[in-house]
C-alpha cells in the first residue's frame, strides 16, 4: 500500500512517516501542493493524506484539481484545527475522511487501514491464502498457524502479493511499494526478497510469471 503524505510540518510528517514504515506502509512526503499535483499524476498513490493547509496551492484545491483529473483513489486530510467548515469543505471536494489536529497516531493509523478496506483490497484484519495468513494489524505471518518471522520489506512484499492476489505484480510495482523516493533500490532487490521469502513460505505459493513479475494465486474458495 502506497502512501502519499502532503504535510507542511516537517516535524509531523517525519512522525507520520515513522509510524506509517513501521505499520508496513510505504509513503512518500511531499510539502508543497503544486508538488503533490505532480505525486499523484506521477505515482498514482493508493492512498492520499492531505493537509489542508499548505503554502502556495492549498489542500483543497490539490484536492479539487485531483478529483476533477480522475484521481480516485482514497483521501484522508488533515485539518489545522476542529473547524467544521473545514471539515466540510473538505469532504464537499472529494475527501473520503478527515482527522483534525493534534491526533493520536494510532487513530491515523485506524483510519488509513479503514480506507484501504474501502479500497476492497484488505477487505478484513487477515489475509489469508491456502495455508498463509497475514494479520494487517500485529504484522504477524503464519504458515499453517506456525509464526514466521519476515523482515519489514518481505511483510510489505509479501502484503502487496497477497492483497492482489491473481493479479500480476512487475518489479516496478512492487519496488514502488517497498520503497520511497530517494532510497537507494538495487537492481535486483525484489528478486533478493522474494528469494528469501520463499524460504518461508510454502512451496510454489509465490509464482514467477517470467519477464513480467510475480503473482500469488488465490483458489476457488479459499478464505479471504
Ligand atoms: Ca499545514
Amino acid at each position: 500500500m502506497q502512501v502519499l503524505l502532503v504535510e507542511d510540518n516537517l516535524a509531523l510528517a517525519q512522525a507520520i512517516e515513522r509510524a506509517l514504515r513501521a505499520a508496513g506502509f510505504s509513503v512518500n512526503h511531499v510539502d508543497r501542493g503544486e508538488t503533490a499535483l505532480v505525486a499523484i499524476r506521477t505515482a498514482h498513490p493508493d492512498i492520499l493524506i492531505l493537509d489542508l493547509g499548505l503554502p502556495g496551492m492549498d489542500g483543497l484545491e490539490v484536492l479539487r484539481t485531483a478529483r476533477n483529473e480522475h484521481f480516485s483513489n482514497p483521501v484522508l486530510i488533515l485539518t489545522a484545527r476542529d473547524s467544521t467548515r473545514d471539515k466540510v469543505a473538505g469532504l464537499d471536494a472529494g475527501a473520503d475522511d478527515y482527522l483534525a489536529k493534534p491526533f493520536e497516531i494510532a487513530e491515523l493509523l485506524a483510519r488509513l487501514r479503514a480506507l484501504e478496506r474501502r479500497l476492497g483490497s484488505v477487505k478484513s484484519k487477515n489475509i489469508v491464502i491456502g495455508d498463509v495468513n497475514l494479520d494487517t494489524h500485529s504484522l504477524e505471518v503464519t504458515v499453517a498457524g506456525e509464526n514466521v518471522t519476515l523482515s519489514r520489506r518481505e511483510y510489505m512484499l509479501l502484503k502487496s502479493l497477497m492483497e492482489s492476489a491473481n493479479k500480476v505484480q512487475t518489479r516496478e510495482m512492487l519496488d514502488s511499494k517497498l520503497y520511497s523516493w530517494g532510497e537507494e533500490v538495487s537492481s535486483n532487490t525484489v528478486e533478493v526478497h522474494i528469494h528469501n521469502l520463499r524460504k518461508k513460505l510454502p512451496v510454489g505459493f509465490i509464482q514467477t510469471v517470467r519477464g513480467v513479475g510475480y503473482v500469488i494465486k488465490k483458489q476457488a474458495g479459499t478464505d479471504v
